[in-house]
């Protein structure tokens, strides 16, 4: 049987179907009371200032942007090492995407290369913690400060992870989290948005639901600026507070896995792994291991039972950035030698020895 890259995580059976009885039988299935706890224990429990929970990650990503006042024609600082939604929802904004370049040890954003990319034009930096590994937060937030714009953490990667101590989420402007099938935790699809400034907050909540604020009378209240349908329902609701009784025993062993090959993968001749930062602590969503032949490594994993790949594309390559390409060099050899393997917390300690067996053997 092969070691998965991903896995969905569910709660027992014992202790979620009888909740999720109780709420698809309970007359109140759209948002409401179970979304409202779930967002307070979610923002307790990850040390957030506060949490307003999404349809989805991307849903979040889209209301943060325009928070941020990211409107047609402004240029929006990012990275193309990050999965689709990242850049697409910039697109859905009409802003432009600005592809920086990354740090060739991390994966993420160069803070350099961002500060090169500044123009009059940008209103916002959205930086990825990818694979779970905490970005330079220190250099972005200078730059973000002193040229006055937004930053935005994508933290859909990196549930748990510390930056300098801090909730990964909150050094940015705002903070997105993905509740999506195969992140660290999920609530079939789902989201969060965390942020600074809680004067954002009404206009945020108005957006997620139409325009509109809740508790107002239907036949009184007034739309002034058109929302989205991006709210989470009480199913969803459900099931994320079931998810979060576990949760973070999932992640310490997503973080002893991730140390574990820290540790050991270095000692192998040919490989290297993704630089950690003293200031940073992982959540290793995925483990990253770099290596001359990336197809052979996948190879060699895949005959010893473990799933392996890249598992995204760079997304500068997708047609719909064609005219917004630009060369990355570091990102173009950091792709071309990257592989993940299986870090999460079903890799048990055998897993994760033949995993280290097999990378040995080559
Ligand atoms: C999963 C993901 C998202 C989008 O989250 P959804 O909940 O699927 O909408 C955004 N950014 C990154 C980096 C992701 O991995």
């Amino acid at each position: 049987i092969m070691i998965p890259l991903v896995k969905v995580a569910m709660p027992p059976k014992e202790r979620l179907m009888p909740a999720l009885e109780e709420v698809l039988y309970s007359g109140m299935i759209a948002e409401g009371e179970y979304v409202y706890r779930f967002e307070a224990e979610f923002a307790k429990l990850f040390g957030l200032p506060l949490a307003l929970s999404t349809s989805s990650g991307t849903a979040a990503l889209h209301i943060a942007l325009l928070l941020a006042g990211v409107e047609p024609g402004d240029e929006v600082i990012t990275t193309s090492m990050t999965a689709e939604p990242t850049n697409t929802v910039i697109l859905q904004c009409g802003a432009t995407p600005v592809f920086a370049d990354v740090d060739p040890q991390t994966g993420n954003l160069s803070s350099s290369a961002v500060a090169a990319a500044i123009s009059p034009r940008t209103k916002a930096i959205v930086v990825v913690h990818y694979a779970g590994f905490p970005a330079d937060l220190r250099g972005l937030r200078e730059i973000a400060d002193q040229r006055g714009i937004s930053l935005i953490e994508d933290a859909a990667h990196s549930l748990g992870a510390k930056y300098d101590g801090q909730p990964i989420g909150t050094v940015g402007d705002f903070g997105i989290f993905s509740l999506q099938a195969i992140k660290h935790m999920t609530t079939v699809d789902g989201g969060m948005l965390t942020m600074r400034d809680g004067g954002n907050v009404a206009l945020a909540k108005k957006l997620r639901w139409f325009g509109m604020a809740k508790g107002v009378p239907r036949t009184e209240v007034d739309i002034s600026r058109p929302g989205f349908k991006y709210n989470m329902h009480n199913v969803a609701g459900v099931i994320g507070l079931a998810q979060l009784e576990t949760i973070q025993q999932r992640i310490d062993r997503h973080i002893e896995n991730g140390s574990f090959f820290d540790e050991a993968i270095p000692k192998i001749p040919g490989l290297t792994v993704t630089r950690v930062d003293k200031e940073c602590q992982p959540s290793y969503w995925l483990y990253s291991v770099f290596s001359d032949s990336s197809d052979s490594l996948e190879h060699c994993l895949a005959n010893a039972g473990v799933a392996a790949s890249k598992l995204h594309r760079p997304n500068h390559l997708h047609s719909v950035f064609a005219s917004v390409r630009r060369p990355m060099p570091q990102l173009e050899t950091y792709y071309r030698r990257l592989t993940h393997i299986p870090c999460g917390w079903w890799v048990t300690d055998d897993d994760r020895q033949r995993i280290v067996d097999a990378l040995r053997k080559g």
